[in-house]
């Protein structure tokens, strides 16, 4: 539809489309008139919340009339003993998206170049246009390759030059799942030049990555150009009270500060994210239920002949092999809700987030049926 302000928004901006989220769940039981509907479409915590982080949230509350503390020092604290960094090398964000935003707009002008993967997560083609910076987009590797649409680290190679300003890679991809192992990703890094920022994404880490995965916050010392973005939204489940964090060189995170507006997090998110780092019990069940419903669906998957990117993160990306979009409807009105990711350039995939094993099994009894399968 002609927007009569078009003509007057930044160049970046007038190219831009919004961020589609998946659906809620009262939004479909209106429209379709059905009840009993799951979600398997945001990448949440099907376990909901932690005990600890209500608990903490019902205490906080009792200050919510006011200001939060602007430097989040006491989740800062909890964060630098976790990770044996200083507090200055921590930059608290309204979800580990505005931590991407920020560096972004600390670090890229419209003069730029900023790399990332054909099917990235959906925060970097959106921080890089809306600052009007040029995007260089690696295609991703094959299906047929051992990584199907994973990021192709020699394609980011061969794009750098004299403009680049930023790198984004997340680990392990969303929608993908696919991921980088630590020695080919540490390569990577130590080849750029180091005035290139690179951000590795890590919203997955807190689930079981494999031997073979790296945890970029222990490079921090050899890469001062190293940004390691983290989340409470993923394992931690806290994705509605939007909090997460970046990693970096002091330096860096000074430069974060001048743009990051005053009271970025909420009395709430901070207090129960100091909760969340404690919640071992819950990490642990959190890790299980996620190692036992994708191991189910990929199995399933397999058996079924339907393709799929191996994942590391609480999703799966199947191939469905024709227009995803039928597929995501006729799930619909079975009540399950996944994510279409035509956005994304997978217009025959569609990412099933894992849900508790009830769940799973509901998702799995309908597959057959919704594909046409024998
Ligand atoms: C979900 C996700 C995020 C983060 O989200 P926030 O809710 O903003 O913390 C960041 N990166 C990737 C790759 C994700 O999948």
């Amino acid at each position: 539809m002609h927007n009569r302000f078009l003509q007057l928004a930044a160049p970046g901006v007038r190219d831009l489309h919004p961020y589609q989220p998946g659906k809620p769940i009262s939004e479909l039981e209106r429209e379709y008139g059905i009840s009993n509907s799951i979600k398997l479409a945001s990448n949440e915590n099907p376990l909901g919340p932690s005990d600890a982080a209500l608990t903490a949230i019902r205490e906080a509350s009792r200050q919510i009339h006011l200001y939060p503390d602007g430097n989040g020092y006491e989740l800062k604290q909890a964060l630098a003993a976790k990770h044996g960094v200083p507090l200055e090398a921590i930059t608290l964000g309204n979800g580990s998206n505005e931590v991407i935003m920020l560096a972004a707009e600390t670090f890229l002008t419209a003069q730029d170049e900023a790399i990332y993967s054909q099917h990235g997560f959906a925060a970097y083609p959106i921080a890089v246009q809306a600052i009007g910076a040029t995007a260089r987009v690696v295609p991703a590797l094959a299906t047929d390759s051992a990584m199907p649409r994973g990021d192709d680290l020699a394609g980011f190679a061969e794009r750098v030059n004299a403009k680049t300003r930023m790198v984004f890679i997340a680990n392990p991809n969303n929608p993908t799942g696919t991921w980088l192992e630590a020695e080919a990703l540490r390569a990577f890094i130590r080849s750029l030049p180091d005035k290139v920022i690179v951000i590795v994404d890590q919203a997955y880490f807190e689930y079981n990555l494999g031997a073979d995965y790296g945890d970029a916050s222990a490079w921090l010392s050899e890469f001062p150009n190293l940004v390691v973005a983290r989340s409470f939204s993923k394992a931690y489940g806290l994705a509605g009270l939007r909090i997460g964090y970046c990693l970096s060189h002091p330096d860096v995170a000074s430069l974060m500060n001048r743009v990051r507006l005053a009271f970025n997090t909420s009395v709430l998110a901070q207090a129960a994210a100091i909760a969340a780092l404690q919640a071992t019990d819950y990490l642990e069940k959190t890790r299980q239920i996620n190692d036992s419903g994708l191991a189910s669906l990929s199995d399933f998957c397999t058996r079924h002949g339907i393709p799929y990117s191996p994942s590391r993160g609480n999703f799966l990306l199947i191939d469905v092999q024709r227009d995803a979009m039928p597929v995501y409807e006729k799930l619909l009105r079975a009540g399950i809700i996944v994510r279409p990711v035509g956005g994304y350039g997978l217009p025959e995939c569609l990412r099933i987030s894992i849900g508790l094993p009830d769940e799973m099994e509901r998702l799995m009894a309908a597959l057959p049926a919704v594909l046409d399968l024998s």
